[in-house]
């Protein structure tokens, strides 16, 4: 960050404790991934050299529910996996988010049946939902921003103990914009 060049020589800087809390715990979200579907292959493209979800310090999946603190659902649940996916949300550590990622999480998507859980917030406090079907990488990457500056803003809010959801929509966005790498094919 270019402290180091800033404070030498024995120098030092103050701030308040929840300023450092918050600032650590914004840029260590770790991710537990529940992918069932098509969306879970957008939710890995989030990960890569291409997107680099580590440039927010979200990209250390953690396949232990209790070494995450924020649940991404990415793809339908359908309602026999529901408890299961209900007790992985209990096992993450607190303060836990969670993020709705794609039509299917969200809604139930084109999956209109009664084996399909029509929406996880009828069972989980999902705090983002992302929309698309599916969602590209960079919706995706604005979800877990937004909680990012909720938590930077120490905007966490409780109740009874319970941690309230967000509920944040990322607006679906059409603009075709730049690649973020420019890639070329052979030699031209
Ligand atoms: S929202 Fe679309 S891409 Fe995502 S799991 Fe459903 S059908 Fe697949």
């Amino acid at each position: 960050m270019g402290l180091e060049n800033l404070i030498r020589d024995g120098g030092f800087m103050t701030t308040q404790l929840q300023r450092v809390v918050n600032w650590s715990r914004r840029s260590s979200v770790w991710p537990m991934p529940f992918a069932t579907a098509c969306c879970g292959i957008e939710l890995m493209a989030t990960a890569s050299s291409r997107y680099d979800l580590a440039r927010f310090g979200a990209e250390v999946m953690r396949f232990s529910p209790r070494q995450a603190d924020l649940l991404i659902v990415a793809g339908r649940v359908s309602i026999k996996m529901m408890p299961v996916l209900q007790r992985i949300y209990e096992q993450m550590t607190e303060p836990k988010w969670v993020v709705s990622m794609g039509a299917c999480a969200s809604t139930g998507g084109l999956f209109d049946a009664y084996a399909t859980v029509q929406g996880v917030d009828q069972f989980l406090p999902v705090d983002v939902y992302v929309p698309g079907c599916p969602p590209r990488p960079e919706t995706l990457i604005e979800g877990i921003m937004a909680i990012q500056r909720v938590i930077d803003a120490d905007g966490i809010r409780m109740d009874q103990g319970k941690r309230e959801p967000l509920n944040i929509v990322v607006e679906p966005n059409y603009d075709v914009k730049d690649q973020p790498v420019e890639l070329s094919v052979g030699n031209t």
